[in-house]
C-alpha cells in the first residue's frame, strides 16, 4: 500500500486537472502543487518564514549536492534536513541522476553505479541506487526519488533506450534499498522525447510499487509542444490513484499545461533563477524589470498579488534595485514569483474544485505567456516546427519570412506591412510621421487622441505604445515624462489576426506585452502609470467612429482599396472630413494610390506626400481643414501632381461614379492647388 495515503478529491471536465491530497510523514499537501527547489538546502535568498507564509507545501532538496556539501556526518548530526534547515513541512529529495549527468565534469558509468568528481575536493564519487537511497534516508525526506540516468530528451533513440533501461533496474534495486523505510518512493519515468519509449517505460515503471510517479527528462532540450506530447501520452499510462510528479518542468503557463494532462506535482527554479534576472512572472504575464520602460512606474508590481513584495514596494523600487544589483531586488523578486506560482496552484486547484477548470485555463495559456520584453532569443525555427505551428485563423493565415511573421488575408492574398518589417513600417509610417513623442510633450492638459483605423495585428498600436513607453525612459533624470496622455482608439470588426499573431509571439515578437492580450480580453488597457489609455472599439468603423473622442491623429491602416474598399470611398471620406471639420487632424495612410488621393480631395481634406518604406516610394498624409499648421511641415501634392491626375484614366476618386463630374471639380479645383498656403513648405 501507498504510504502517502494520495486521495482525489476533484476531477475537472473535458481535462484530466485533478485535484487531491496527499499526507506526508510530516503535514497534509495539497494538489496541484509547487515545490521551490532548495538545492543546498535552502530556497536562493528566501528566507523560511517568507516561504511558509506564501504556503510552500513541498520543499525540493539534492541529494547529490546535500552528499558532498554539507555531507552525511553533518546532516546526520541534525538530524536530518528538517533540524538542519528548521523546515517543519514536507520535503522531497531528488535521487542526483539529473545532476551526474547533466553539470559538467567527467563521470564514467556501469551498470552498478555511476562515478563523477566532486566540485568540492575532485574526490571520485560513485553514486549507485542504494547509495543515493541510503543517503536520502540520512537527508530524510518525506519523498525520496529512484536513482535514473537522465539524458537529454533529443539524444538518439538507441542512447535513450539503453537509458531507459538502466533506469528501470535501477528503479527495482532503489525499491529493494528502501526496505521498510516509511519514506515514500517515487519511480520515474524515462525515455526522451521517442513516445515509444515513453509508453514502455511508463508500463515498466508502474509495475513496481512505487508511492508516486514521476516524469523525468523533459526540460532537457526538447519544444514545450514535444513536452506536452510526452506528458500526455505518459500520465494516460500512470495509474489514478498515485500522485504524478513532472520533474523540473517549468514556467507558469507549462505548469498550466501540464496540470490539464493530469500532473499533480512541480519543482523548477525558475521562480528564483529568473528573478536574479529580473524577471517576474504576474498575473498579466511575465514582466522584465531590467527595462527602462519601468523607471518610475508607481504602483505594485502585480495588482492582483498579496505578496509582501507587492504589498510594501512599488515597481519604480524594485526596477531600481535591479538597476544597481542590489541583492535585496533579487530576493523580492524571488519572493513575489514563488508566492505567485504558489498563489497559481491553489487557483488552479480553486478552479478544478469548482467545476470551472476549463474556463479557466483557456484563458490563463494566454495570459500567463504574455510578455512586456524579448526575453530570450528565440531558438532557430526548423521546417518541422513550422509545420507543427497552427497558423491559420478565419481568413487570415501567418507567412513566416526570415523567422518573422506576417499576417495574409486569404480572401484578397493581401499581406500586412510586408516587406518593410512591421514594426519598423510602423514606427516610420505612423509614429514618427505624427510627431507622437513630440506632441505628448507640448503641455496640453487634455489627452492626444490617436484612432488605430485598422487594428489587425496591433502592429501600429503596440509601435505607439513602445515608443511611448520608450520615451519615458529616455527622457533622462532631470526632465518630467510626457506630461500629455495618450488614448489610443483601435477599430476593428475582425479579431482572428490578432488572435492568431497572439499564438505566435516568438513570430510576432511586438505582441510580447501585456497590453494586446488585455485589450482583447477587456477592450481596455491602461498602463501603469495612466498615461497611456488603450480602448478597443469593436465593429464597423464607419459606425463606430462616431462613438468615440474626435481624433487628433488618424494611422489609417485597413487592407487596401481591393481588399476592404468601403473605407477608402469618396463617401467615407467625406463623413471623416465631417468628423474633423473644426479641428486639426493628420491622417496617415500606406497607400499613394491615385484613386485614394484624389477621393480625399474630393471629400475635402487637403493631401501631402508621406514618408516612403521599405518597397513604397511614397505614402499619402490627408489634413482636415483647420490643420492649415501642419500642412506646412508637409509638402502638400501640388501641380506636377494635378498634371498627372487630370492626364490619368483612373482619375474619379475612388467610390465615385464616372459620371460624377462635380467629384473631379472638386479635385481640380482644390483649394489646395488654386490657393495654397502663404507660408512657404518647409524642408522635410
Ligand atoms: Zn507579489
Amino acid at each position: 500500500m501507498s504510504r502517502l495515503d494520495f486521495r482525489i478529491e476533484a476531477t475537472a471536465a473535458g481535462s484530466r486537472a485533478r485535484a487531491a491530497r496527499l499526507r506526508t510523514r510530516h503535514d497534509e499537501v495539497l494538489t496541484p502543487t509547487f515545490m521551490p527547489v532548495g538545492t543546498h538546502a535552502a530556497v536562493r535568498s528566501q528566507r523560511r518564514e517568507d516561504l511558509l507564509t506564501s504556503g510552500a507545501q513541498v520543499l525540493l532538496a539534492n541529494t547529490y549536492h546535500l552528499l558532498l556539501r554539507p555531507g552525511v556526518e553533518i546532516l546526520e548530526k541534525f538530524g536530518g534536513i528538517h533540524g538542519f534547515m528548521n523546515w517543519p513541512r514536507s520535503v522531497l529529495t531528488d535521487s542526483g541522476g539529473f545532476q551526474i549527468f547533466s553539470l559538467p565534469g567527467s563521470r564514467t558509468l556501469c551498470e552498478e553505479y555511476a562515478e563523477f568528481t566532486s566540485y568540492v575536493d575532485n574526490a571520485r564519487i560513485r553514486l549507485s541506487p542504494e547509495r543515493s537511497i541510503a543517503t536520502q534516508k540520512v537527508i530524510g525526506s518525506d519523498i525520496m526519488m529512484a536513482l535514473d540516468q537522465c539524458v537529454p530528451s533529443t539524444v538518439e533513440h538507441g542512447v535513450a533506450r539503453s537509458a531507459m533501461e538502466l533506469t528501470h533496474r535501477w528503479a527495482q534495486r532503489s525499491l529493494a534499498a528502501r526496505g521498510d523505510s516509511p519514506q515514500a518512493l517515487f519511480g520515474i519515468v524515462q525515455g526522451a522525447r521517442y513516445a515509444d519509449l515513453r509508453i514502455e517505460s511508463a508500463r515498466a515503471i508502474t509495475e513496481l510499487p512505487f508511492d508516486g510517479y514521476a516524469i523525468g527528462g523533459l526540460a532537457v532540450g526538447e519544444s514545450s509542444a514535444q513536452r506536452e506530447d510526452c506528458t500526455a501520452i505518459v500520465t494516460e499510462l500512470l495509474p489514478d490513484d498515485r500522485p504524478r510528479y513532472l520533474m523540473g518542468v517549468g514556467t507558469t503557463r507549462d505548469l498550466l499545461e501540464a496540470v490539464h494532462r493530469g500532473v499533480d506535482m512541480f519543482d523548477c527554479i525558475l521562480p528564483t533563477s529568473l528573478a536574479r534576472q529580473g524577471v517576474a512572472f504576474t498575473s498579466l504575464g511575465r514582466r522584465d524589470l531590467r527595462r527602462a520602460a519601468y523607471r518610475g512606474v508607481e504602483g505594485p508590481l502585480d495588482p492582483a498579488c498579496g505578496c509582501y513584495t507587492c504589498k510594501t514596494y512599488s515597481i519604480a523600487y524594485l526596477f531600481h534595485l535591479q538597476r544597481v544589483h542590489e541583492s535585496l531586488g533579487w530576493q523580492l523578486l524571488g519572493l513575489h514569483n514563488t508566492h505567485f506560482y504558489l498563489q497559481l496552484m491553489r487557483s488552479m486547484r480553486a478552479h478544478i474544485a469548482g467545476g470551472t477548470w476549463l474556463a479557466f485555463y483557456q484563458t490563463q495559456r494566454t495570459v500567463l505567456d504574455a510578455r512586456d520584453s524579448y526575453g530570450k532569443p528565440a531558438t532557430h525555427l526548423t521546417r518541422a516546427a513550422l509545420r507543427k505551428l497552427k497558423l491559420k485563423r478565419g481568413r487570415y493565415e501567418v507567412i513566416v519570412r526570415d523567422e518573422i511573421g506576417y499576417i495574409r488575408d486569404t480572401t484578397s492574398g493581401e499581406v500586412m506591412h510586408l516587406g518593410g518589417g512591421a514594426p519598423e513600417e510602423a514606427r516610420t509610417l505612423y509614429v514618427e510621421q505624427s510627431r507622437l513623442i513630440e506632441r505628448l510633450q507640448d503641455g496640453a492638459a487634455e489627452p492626444l487622441v490617436v484612432w488605430d483605423v485598422g487594428l489587425g495585428a496591433a502592429t501600429n498600436a503596440m509601435a505607439a505604445v513602445r515608443a511611448v513607453e520608450g520615451a519615458r525612459a529616455v527622457d533622462g533624470s532631470a526632465s518630467a515624462p510626457p506630461a500629455r496622455r495618450l488614448l489610443l482608439i483601435s477599430f476593428e470588426i475582425d479579431f482572428d489576426s490578432l488572435e492568431l499573431a497572439l499564438e505566435h509571439p516568438r513570430l510576432f515578437k511586438h505582441l510580447r506585452h501585456p497590453a494586446p492580450h488585455a485589450l482583447l480580453a477587456k477592450s481596455r488597457w491602461t498602463n501603469p502609470s495612466s498615461t497611456i489609455e488603450w480602448l478597443l472599439f469593436a465593429g464597423d468603423f464607419a459606425v463606430r467612429k462616431f462613438d468615440a473622442p474626435a481624433p487628433d491623429i488618424i494611422f489609417f491602416d485597413p487592407f487596401s482599396y481591393k481588399a476592404d474598399g468601403a473605407l477608402w470611398t469618396l463617401p467615407a471620406f467625406r463623413e471623416l472630413a465631417r468628423l474633423c471639420s473644426h479641428r486639426p487632424v493628420e491622417l496617415f495612410t500606406y497607400t499613394c494610390s491615385t484613386a485614394v488621393r484624389s477621393a480625399m480631395l474630393a471629400a475635402g481634406f487637403y493631401v501631402a506626400k508621406g514618408r516612403g518604406t521599405g518597397p513604397k516610394a511614397e505614402t499619402t498624409i490627408a489634413l482636415s481643414a483647420p490643420s492649415s499648421d501642419s500642412a506646412r511641415r508637409h509638402e502638400l501634392l501640388g501641380a506636377e501632381w494635378l498634371a498627372r491626375w487630370s492626364r490619368s484614366d483612373a482619375k474619379a476618386p475612388f467610390g465615385s461614379r464616372d459620371d460624377d463630374a462635380s467629384a473631379c471639380n472638386a479635385v481640380a479645383e482644390h483649394p489646395q492647388f488654386t490657393a495654397p498656403p502663404a507660408t512657404p513648405e518647409l524642408p522635410r
